[in-house]
């Protein structure tokens, strides 16, 4: 792995800046070039890697649907590792319209692997594709019911998932196929600094902090197992360094809980750091109705991960819902420039 050049599709988004952070913070030497490919829709912006000022890092704003520019991206940078995490992610935008997510998820993901096939890199090193999915591929659990493993079998719910789900059958299928070097991850619920404020944590964080209301579906006590971006991007990284060509790796938090559960905390650290009365957050909350097909809990077995390369999630979920409230509290500028990149969208009908 030593001088890698690696492609990082969705770099401008939540878990994509956060794995692009972590390289370039930690891991130096292992990466001679780190090409962030990504197409800035509604959810990647750049003030995601604002802060990201190094001279291996290159920014390419592209569609991972494009045929031409993905082929010269590869050859021109010598690519040899390619992690995609470009996507549509937000369920509820999937459940509006699906198009989308079926043509960058899936067929975004053909057009990848097609290029990725056709290529050799010069360099000497490994070459390997790694499609970041999901959990919620797995469809959804009853409480009591053991948590997925790597062969539980895919049943997604919703058209994200869906999509999702499919790309991993096409990956898996060009693995053996054509024998590409396609490993498959599927994450739990990633929550930490530069989420999109459409999802549980960051939404309902800024509404609090500007006392609105905060929306929770159904009864609030849906299950989701929650990991810390940086623990998902160590994840990654043990996997790019030793995971197995052909095979797939759950990566988990070690934490479920309910929605309800989590909101009820980041109300309490929220009113601690504002030294106002809890019950200023909590009566914020309104419950609204179910999201159609809401999966009721979601939990993965990551002991294939751990045993095979020693990863675990290290990040205390208590330690890190303070340090995310804080960083969203902190960083006025990120959520003005979110506010107004969503904006300029709404006025030109493109969000
Ligand atoms: P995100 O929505 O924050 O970011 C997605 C990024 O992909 C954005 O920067 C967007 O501009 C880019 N993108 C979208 N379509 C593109 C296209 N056609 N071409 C190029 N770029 C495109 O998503 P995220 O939460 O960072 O998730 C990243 C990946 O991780 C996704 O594949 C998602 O399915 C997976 N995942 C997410 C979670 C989670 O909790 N967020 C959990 C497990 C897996």
């Amino acid at each position: 792995m030593k001088q890698s050049n690696i492609l990082v599709t969705g770099g401008c988004g939540f878990i994509g800046s956060n794995f692009i952070r972590y390289l370039v913070n930690n891991c130096q030497n292992d990466f001679n070039l780190i090409v962030n490919y990504d197409c800035l829709t509604y959810a990647g912006c750049v003030e995601n890697i604002r802060d990201i000022s190094n001279k291996n890092h290159i920014f390419i704003n592209g569609n991972i649907n494009d045929r031409i520019l993905i082929n010269k991206t590869l050859r021109d940078y010598d690519i040899n590792i390619i992690v995609n995490f470009a996507a549509e992610t937000h369920v509820d935008r999937s459940i509006d319209n699906s198009n989308i997510f079926f043509e960058t998820n899936v067929n975004g993901v053909v057009n990848l692997l097609n290029n990725f096939r056709g290529y050799t890199p010069s360099s000497s090193d490994k070459k390997l594709f790694i499609q970041i999915s999901t959990d919620e591929v797995y469809g959804s659990l009853t409480e009591s019911a053991p948590s997925f493993i790597e062969t539980s079998p895919l049943q997604p719910s919703s058209p994200y998932s869906a999509s999702k789900a499919a790309a991993e059958l096409v990956c898996y299928s060009y693995y053996k196929t054509y024998g590409l070097p396609v490993i498959i991850t599927n994450c739990s619920n990633n929550y930490g600094p530069y989420q999109f404020p459409e999802k549980l944590i960051p939404l309902m964080t800024l509404n609090a902090l500007e006392k609105k209301p905060l929306p929770v579906y159904g009864n609030g006590r849906n299950i989701r197992d929650w990991i810390h971006v940086d623990d998902h991007s160590r994840a990654v990284l043990s996997i790019i360094k030793s995971g197995k060509i052909g095979e797939k790796y759950n990566i988990g938090g070690n934490c479920e809980m309910r929605n309800i559960d989590i909101i009820n905390h980041l109300c309490d650290i929220i009113a601690e750091f504002k030294s106002e009365p809890i019950d200023d957050y909590k009566k914020l909350i309104n419950y609204v109705t179910d999201r159609p097909g809401h999966d009721w809990r979601y939990s993965v077995d990551f002991s294939k991960l751990k045993n095979e390369t020693h990863w675990e999630p290290i990040v205390d979920i208590k330690e890190g819902l303070r340090s995310v409230v804080k960083w969203y509290m902190n960083n006025t500028n990120w959520r003005e420039a979110i506010h107004k990149n969503k904006y300029q969208r709404e006025r030109l009908g493109v969000i």
